[in-house]
C-alpha cells in the first residue's frame, strides 16, 4: 500500500472514512488505518484535516524490472482438509480464458494435498502444476505459503496470480504482493485483457457497490488479484481432459 496513515497525527475524527470508495479505511483504536483493500486512488488524502494520510513511495524490486519478461497465468489452489477448494476450478476457467487471450499458459500452484489432486488440476486446464507435498502444508499458515509462493514467482515470473477471495487468500496474498512490491486488488468479480497492453483490467465494485471500478497494475509485474467465489461459475466449457489424453507429467514437485 503506497499510502499509510501517520498515526501520531490522526486525531479519529473519521472525515476519511466515507471518502475511499474500496472500504480500506477502518478504525482501529480510534485510529484510521489502510487496509490490503487500498488501490492508490488517493482520494482519501485531501479529505484529513490533520495531513494524517500520506503516501509512501514504492521501493524498486520485482516489479519494476522489465516487464515483458513476465510471461504466464498462475492461479493459487487452495486445499482445506486435502481437498481443493472449489474457487480453484472456477479460478482455472477464468485463467484459462485470459491466458487464451495472451496466447500464453497457465499454471496452477498447489501447497499440500496429494499427487492426485495435483493431477486434477491438469484435468481441468492447467497446463502445469507447482506441487509441494511438505508436510508443513497440511494446515494453512500465512508465513510458509508466503514464503514458497514468492519464491516461485521471483523463479518463473508469471504476468498475472490469482487466488479466491477467501480468508486464506486475503491473509497471505498481501504479504505476497508487498514483498514484490506490486499491486493486489481484492475481490475482484470480472477480469479481462487488454490485448495491446497485456494489462489485466480488475473489475470490482466500488462506493459500496454502486459502481463498477477497473483497476490497472501498469508498470509492475506479477498482477495479482483476490477473485470472489462464484463470481463466475464453473464454465461449461471447461470440461476435465480424459487421463489418456493429458497425462500428468506436468506436474513438477517443488523441492
Ligand atoms: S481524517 Fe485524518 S485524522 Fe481523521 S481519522 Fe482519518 S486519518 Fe485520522
Ligand atoms: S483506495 Fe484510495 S481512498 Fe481508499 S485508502 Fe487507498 S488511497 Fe485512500
Amino acid at each position: 500500500m503506497p499510502v499509510i496513515v501517520d498515526l501520531e497525527k490522526c486525531k479519529g475524527c473519521e472525515e476519511c472514512l466515507s471518502s475511499c470508495p474500496f472500504d480500506a479505511i477502518i478504525m482501529r483504536e480510534g485510529k484510521a488505518y489502510i487496509n490490503e483493500y487500498c488501490q492508490a486512488c488517493m482520494a482519501c488524502i485531501s479529505m484529513c484535516p490533520e495531513g494524517a494520510i500520506i503516501e509512501i513511495e514504492r521501493e524498486s524490486g520485482a516489479g519494476t524490472e522489465d516487464i515483458q519478461a513476465y510471461r504466464g497465468v498462475w492461479i493459487f489452489a487452495e486445499q482445506r482438509e486435502g481437498k481443493i477448494a472449489s474457487v480453484a476450478f472456477e479460478l482455472l476457467g477464468i485463467g484459462r480464458k485470459l491466458a487464451d487471450d495472451l496466447k500464453t499458459d497457465i499454471s496452477a500452484v498447489l501447497f499440500g494435498a496429494s499427487q492426485s489432486h495435483a493431477e486434477d488440476l491438469i484435468k481441468w486446464g492447467a497446463d502445469r502444476v507447482y506441487h509441494s507435498t511438505d508436510r508443513i502444508f497440511d494446515n494453512f499458515n500465512d508465513e510458509p505459503h508466503a514464503d514458497l509462493l514468492y519464491r516461485l514467482i521471483r523463479e518463473n515470473r508469471p504476468e498475472i496470480v490469482l487466488t479466491g477471495a477467501t480468508p486464506i487468500g486475503r491473509s497471505f496474498f498481501p504479504r505476497v504482493a508487498a514483498r514484490l512490491r506490486t499491486g493486489l486488488t481484492a475481490d475482484c468479480t470480472s477480469l479481462e485483457i487488454d490485448k495491446d497492453s497485456r494489462n489485466l483490467l480488475q473489475i470490482r465494485p466500488a462506493f459500496g457497490g454502486n459502481i463498477m471500478a477497473t483497476i490497472l497494475c501498469p508498470n509492475h509485474r506479477p498482477q495479482m488479484a483476490t477473485v470472489r467465489p462464484r463470481a463466475v461459475s464453473i464454465s461449461a466449457s471447461l470440461i476435465p481432459a480424459e487421463t489418456e489424453d493429458k497425462p500428468p507429467e506436468p506436474v513438477a514437485a517443488i523441492p
